[in-house]
């Protein structure tokens, strides 16, 4: 039998919302990760009963209780302290915590006070996670088949010495293991990914779920085994079924954005690109930059709001703008063009809608864009879009899902 795991975040500032309880959600993923089940997430503030209250609580209905901060060297610190109290276990020092508390204070420059010590006091018998990012040890205690974990509050601390100490620990209280896989899928809304992956989600294991993001989904497999060999080579095979139902809208695995498969194809394939948006106003080139190295595949970004310059600085034909208007089809095919002679990149975008909320027309209402892609390898492509939902306000969402279509567009022109 698997055990299963609750989580206690300690301090005032969780409590007031001065700060957001982030440890909550890191820990359950790992713990998932484990295949340890996490059936409560409490939350309590720096008072002495309150908190023995809820460690009482946790430690009568979980196999595994993690606290999470309380573990510094003041007063109103007492994680640790009360924790011992409800499991009747004393204190001792620990030296080789005491050793690297002052090792600590020595690289930073600073003197060790007295309140420090208390923090090289551990109870007996308990596993210690060494810190050497700030003073404060973590620790592992086993009482009565219970078990409770204490970590540092500041997640500079928590997450390594989770990473690196808690995870392999509590590795050993778990019999299965998870494996995940993450797809990101553009081009393919919820509902109809939900249809077309019908048997898969009702799937037990693997399991598989779908999450609607920003216009885009993400489907997450899953497998659980006794070992990680055994739970990848069950999810394979779904991860085959999955390519071959989705095809390429699925744009790739374990990877934030369009942007970040995007840029590192174009760098592949030596390609430049440059950018001439109107209603996006520079959230496309926005995207492109803000990946680390996109220096070496984008050259320029136009912003040609008004009519003016799509016209003076990207040669769009007076003609059109007035027979087409600056909202069609001909004027974003002419940005794109426009805009791969002037930088000399070898793909050019255009972009040009109604983000709204004014704006719209019977004929071009709002969410009307026009995406095109001119590059020196083929003829210049150019969609027609209806994005947002024609609810009042949608102006980010529009203008989002018209920088992401255009990626998406660049995506496949490179594939
Ligand atoms: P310190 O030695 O810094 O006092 P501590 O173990 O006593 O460490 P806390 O005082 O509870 O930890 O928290 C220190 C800081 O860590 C908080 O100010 C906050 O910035 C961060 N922190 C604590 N708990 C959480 C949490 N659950 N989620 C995110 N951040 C947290
Ligand atoms: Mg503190």
């Amino acid at each position: 039998m698997s055990k299963n795991a609750e989580l206690i975040a300690v301090g005032t500032e969780i409590i007031l919302g001065d700060i957001v309880n982030t440890h909550s959600q890191y820990l359950s993923q790992k713990l998932a990760q484990l295949g340890i089940n996490v059936f409560y997430h409490t939350s309590v503030g720096d008072n002495p009963a309150r908190l023995r209250f809820v460690i009482e609580q946790a430690v009568g209905r979980s196999d595994i209780v993690i606290l999470s901060g309380g573990l510094g060297p003041t007063e109103d610190d007492l994680t640790k302290e009360t924790v011992c109290e409800v499991l009747g276990l004393p204190l001792h020092q620990d030296a080789e915590a005491l050793r690297r508390m002052s090792a600590f204070f020595e690289r930073i420059g600073r003197e060790m006070t007295d309140n420090n010590i208390k923090q090289s006091m551990v109870p007996d018998g308990a596993v210690i996670f060494q810190n050497d990012r700030g003073t404060a040890p973590g620790m592992a205690v086993e009482k009565d088949g219970k078990v409770v974990l204490l970590l540092p509050g500041p997640p500079s601390e928590l997450v390594p010495m989770f990473e690196e100490q808690a995870y392999p620990y509590l590795s050993g209280f778990s019999d299965a293991v998870l494996v995940s896989r993450s797809f990101r899928v553009f081009g393919v809304g919820e509902s109809l990914a939900e249809v077309k992956l019908g048997a898969m989600l009702a799937g037990e294991n693997p399991t598989a779920a779908l999450y609607a993001k920003q216009s885009e989904v993400l489907v997450r497999l899953t497998a659980k085994a006794d070992t990680e060999e055994k739970a990848a080579e069950m999810l394979q095979p779904v991860v085959d079924e999955l390519y071959s139902i989705l095809g390429d809208t699925v744009y790739g695995e374990d990877v934030g954005s369009l942007e970040e498969v995007v840029v590192p194809l174009l760098r592949e394939k030596g390609l430049k690109v440059a950018t001439a948006e109107s209603c996006t106003g520079g959230l496309l080139a926005q995207k492109i930059t803000s990946i680390p190295g996109s220096s070496e595949v984008f050259e320029c970004g136009v912003v040609s709001y008004a009519n003016r310059i799509k016209h003076e600085l990207l040669h769009v034909p007076q003609e059109l703008l007035e027979r087409y208007g600056a909202v069609s089809e001909q004027v974003a095919a002419a940005m794109a063009e426009g805009v791969l002679r002037l930088s000399g990149a070898d793909i050019g975008v255009g972009i040009t809608g109604i983000a709204g909320p004014g704006g719209g027309s019977e004929e071009k209402p709002v969410g009307t864009v026009y995406i095109s892609v001119a590059s020196k390898m083929g003829e210049t492509q150019t969609k027609r879009f209806r994005l947002g939902y024609g609810r009042k306000n949608e102006r980010e969402q529009i203008r989002m899902a018209s920088a992401m279509n255009a990626l998406d567009m660049v995506r496949r022109l490179l594939l």
